[in-house]
């Protein structure tokens, strides 16, 4: 029987969409540079406005403004740039504060404006990755320039009170960004509804392409170029419009947000299913992150007395494809940062495996790991010495 290939790592990125292939291959001929005033390039224009349009109405952004950059790592970096110039600018209002769980391109930033000696304060979360608004609220004064709370986790799932925490901020004078790439197509954004100030998000994680992704801007917020160098964006992000990314990410947009009512409960299902049939098959598992609050495809589980990436590299040999919490840095591997902050016991932190479903994904699939995982767990848990 030919192996199976099951991919449960749409938190990592996704396929693309069939359709966004096609709207990609249809543009490849519009090559026009959008910025050109001749025929070709209006053309090229006419097509990046209609995904602006598309990606305005799939975050409900208003009147604000969509910024093309190169994702989401980008459009975060470009948001605590431009306050980090405030302050450098003399803003009476100095203080950042983001929490323990952000991505890296978030995490890694903030450490080193806190080394280079900017006051940049982390807000714990609880043990199940969330937020807790009273500690939020200690943190907050007039002195806080910005507030950053990504909406979704992705390792963990765990899903922040964002609306909450932009009411406190706000109360205080403070701007509010989130980091929704994750959330994305799996559960209502509205930057109306979440009234925050700036929200990021990445086109290859809702089934768009690579090297795309959006900072959206509330109407009339601060702003600075990151990317200095041309008038595209109206000055806010330069470099020559890639159209094939934009348009890919435009029609995933639309795709997302017509099919994001099925797919939510759909990946809930399919995430459930693999929780369920994990514990009754798996004596001694920890199911990680908060489970009311959870982005409908996310299953992050400690397996005690297993290694992760022992685990992953078992499954990988069965066909099936996951992620560790854990990154493996400098030769050394680290436990995932994101477990240790929510409370999670180092040994447990070690031993995590995060499942992410994705539109691909069907109910065959989640039979197969749960028929390969318990014997892989079985083996590595009578291999390990203690
Ligand atoms: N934020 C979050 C929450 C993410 O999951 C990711 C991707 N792993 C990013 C930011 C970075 O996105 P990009 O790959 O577009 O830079």
């Amino acid at each position: 029987m030919e192996q199976p290939t099951i991919y449960l790592d749409n938190n990592a990125t996704t396929a693309v969409h069939e359709d966004v292939l096609a709207a990609m291959n249809e543009a490849a001929s519009l090559y026009g540079n959008a910025s050109s005033m001749h025929a070709m390039g209006r053309e090229a224009a006419v097509a990046i406005e209609e995904s602006r349009q598309a990606v305005r109405d799939l975050i409900d952004a208003q009147d604000g403004a969509i910024v093309f950059t190169s994702g989401a790592s980008e459009a975060n970096n470009t948001v605590f740039n431009l306050f980090r110039e405030r302050i450098d600018l003399g803003a009476k209002r100095k203080r950042i504060i983001t929490t323990t769980i952000e991505h890296p391109s978030i995490i890694e930033t903030v450490t080193h404006l806190k080394e280079i000696g900017y006051a940049v304060d982390l807000c714990p979360v609880d043990n199940t990755g969330r937020v807790v608004l009273s500690q939020m609220e200690a943190l907050l004064g007039d002195d806080v320039a910005l507030v950053s709370v990504m909406l979704g986790n992705n390792e963990i799932g765990t899903i922040q009170p964002v609306k909450e925490i932009a009411a406190l901020a706000h109360r205080h004078g403070a701007y509010v960004h989130s980091d929704a790439t994750q959330a994305i197509g799996k559960i209502e954004v509205s930057m109306k509804e979440l009234d925050v100030d700036y929200l990021s998000l990445s086109a290859h994680k809702f089934y768009g392409p690579k090297g795309i992704g959006v900072l959206a801007l509330r109407k009339g917020v601060p702003f600075s170029p990151f990317v200095h160098g041309g008038h595209q964006e109206d000055g806010r992000r330069a470099g020559t419009y890639n159209n094939t990314a934009i348009i890919g990410l435009g029609t995933a947009a639309r795709i997302a947000q017509r099919e994001l009512p099925d797919e939510n409960k759909r990946l809930w299902a399919l995430r459930e299913m693999l929780r369920v049939g994990i514990e009754e098959r798996i004596p001694n598992v920890v199911v990680n992150g908060n489970q009311e609050h959870c982005l409908p495809g996310t299953l992050d589980v400690s397996f005690p007395r297993a290694e992760g990436e022992s685990i992953l590299l078992y499954l990988d040999l069965e066909g099936i494809m996951v992620s560790t919490g854990s990154a493996c840095a400098s030769g050394s591997l680290e436990p995932s940062y994101v477990l240790l902050a929510s409370g999670v016991d180092i040994e447990l932190a070690h031993g995590s495996i995060r499942f992410s479903f994705g539109r691909y994904n069907t109910e065959d699939e989640v039979r197969y790991v749960l028929e390969k995982l318990p014997p892989i767990i079985k083996r590595l848990r009578e291999m390990s010495i203690r």
